[in-house]
């Protein structure tokens, strides 16, 4: 009985082993030690039957130890990161990790550690990872800059608090991403899924930055809420993305698109707002037109692949689609602070401006009701 149950066990640990030696990943180690691993090395040990039969248990406890020991050991160095391996080609990596058209610069493996320092070597995510990091930089002096000159009371202060809040969470993930996606799916993934949630966080962040200068603060909030629970659905669907699954390039930028709206709108009607009553272009027409052409040139190379795709080889290191999106997106975002500033400054003629709209209105509502009459 005892013999029977010992060789089941060990069929079952033979089987985890080979999963475990077959495996590639760190994916795969940390679901064999989630699952099959730890049901196999309780199993014998929960067993009464085992510790009633007296006559084999010194054997069966020093099989049983031994398996136990060779199994933790596998795991063990199944589990150990492989050196990180630079310089490969799409050939030499796993399909989940092959970008459309770059077929050089890759890595595979690696420490958090070797990842991290990967950041001052070239390959294909050290554009990736540069631009962002540098764009976080440049939005911090940009925003110490704006509002070291500020006066103002905290509630006009939390349009730019949120604007560099958004920026700041977001640029850190978005590094991390580009920079620990070659050690394994699950971690690709898991830094995928933050980048993308904390895109929409910051769409959500500027939603009310970039309104409420021109909506008012209680208009601002019902449209914030409103992006935030787009925001929030667009979350759930990012959550249920699984390791080495292919992103749908047009659901993302659909998905990242519709929270976007939160601030093009505000940014839109305020541009045609200022040239409509104040016969203004520059800045609020301006930098509408500059932020939308922006989005527009970074969403379609991104989608289209494009240079990289009529260029094979060329862009393989640097100035391919993602790095494109990534100048165009962050440059965009950059703009936010003078204009926050500038609108800032406006407030007063804005108001002036738009009551005097208001009267302007009410006043032909009622002469024409008047003439009606
Ligand atoms: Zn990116």
């Amino acid at each position: 009985m005892v013999t029977v149950s010992l060789t089941a066990d060990s069929r079952a640990w033979g089987d985890a082993t080979l999963s475990c030696s077959t495996s590639t990943s760190s994916e795969s180690a940390e679901q064999a030690n989630r699952s099959g691993w730890k049901k196999s090395t309780s199993a014998p040990r929960s067993r009464p039957s085992q510790r009633s039969a007296l006559s084999h248990e010194s054997t069966v406890s020093s099989s049983d130890t031994e398996v136990v020991r060779n199994h933790k050991k596998s795991a063990r160095l199944s589990s150990e990161p492989h050196a990180l391996q630079l310089g490969l080609t799409a050939e030499q990596v796993e399909p989940w990790q092959r970008f459309p058209y770059l077929n050089y610069g890759y890595r595979r493996g690696g420490t958090y550690l070797q990842c991290l320092l990967s950041l001052f070597s070239l390959h294909n995510e050290t554009v990736n990872a540069w631009t962002t990091l540098l764009s976080v930089v440049m939005g911090v002096v940009l925003f110490f800059d704006t509002v070291s000159s500020l006066r103002c009371s905290w509630i006009d202060f939390s349009p730019f608090l949120l604007a560099w809040a958004g920026q700041t969470l977001h640029g850190p993930l978005s590094v991390g991403y580009h920079l620990f996606m070659c050690k394994s799916p699950v971690v690709a993934n898991r830094w995928r899924k933050l980048d993308l949630s904390f895109i929409l966080v910051l769409n959500t962040c500027a939603t009310y930055a970039l309104s409420y200068f021109t909506f008012g603060l209680w208009f601002t909030l019902v449209w914030t809420s409103l992006v935030a629970s787009a925001a929030a659905l667009g979350i759930r669907n990012i959550a249920a993305l699984q390791p080495k699954q292919q992103l749908d390039r047009r659901r993302i930028l659909g998905m990242i698109g519709l929270t976007c709206l939160g601030y093009y709108i505000p940014l839109t009607l305020r541009g045609l707002a200022a040239l409509a009553l104040q016969r203004k272009v520059w800045p609020e027409l301006g930098i509408a037109l500059v932020v939308l052409g922006c989005h527009f040139t970074g969403g379609l190379v991104y989608a289209t692949h494009w240079p990289q795709r009529h260029f094979l080889g060329v862009f393989d290191l640097g100035g391919f689609s993602h790095n494109l999106m990534h100048i165009f997106c962050f440059t965009a975002y950059n703009c936010a602070y003078p204009y926050l500033s500038y609108l800032y400054s406006q407030r007063g003629e804005w108001e002036a401006a738009t009551s005097g709209a208001l009267a302007w209105a009410s006043w032909g509502d009622a002469a024409s009701g008047a003439a009606a009459r």
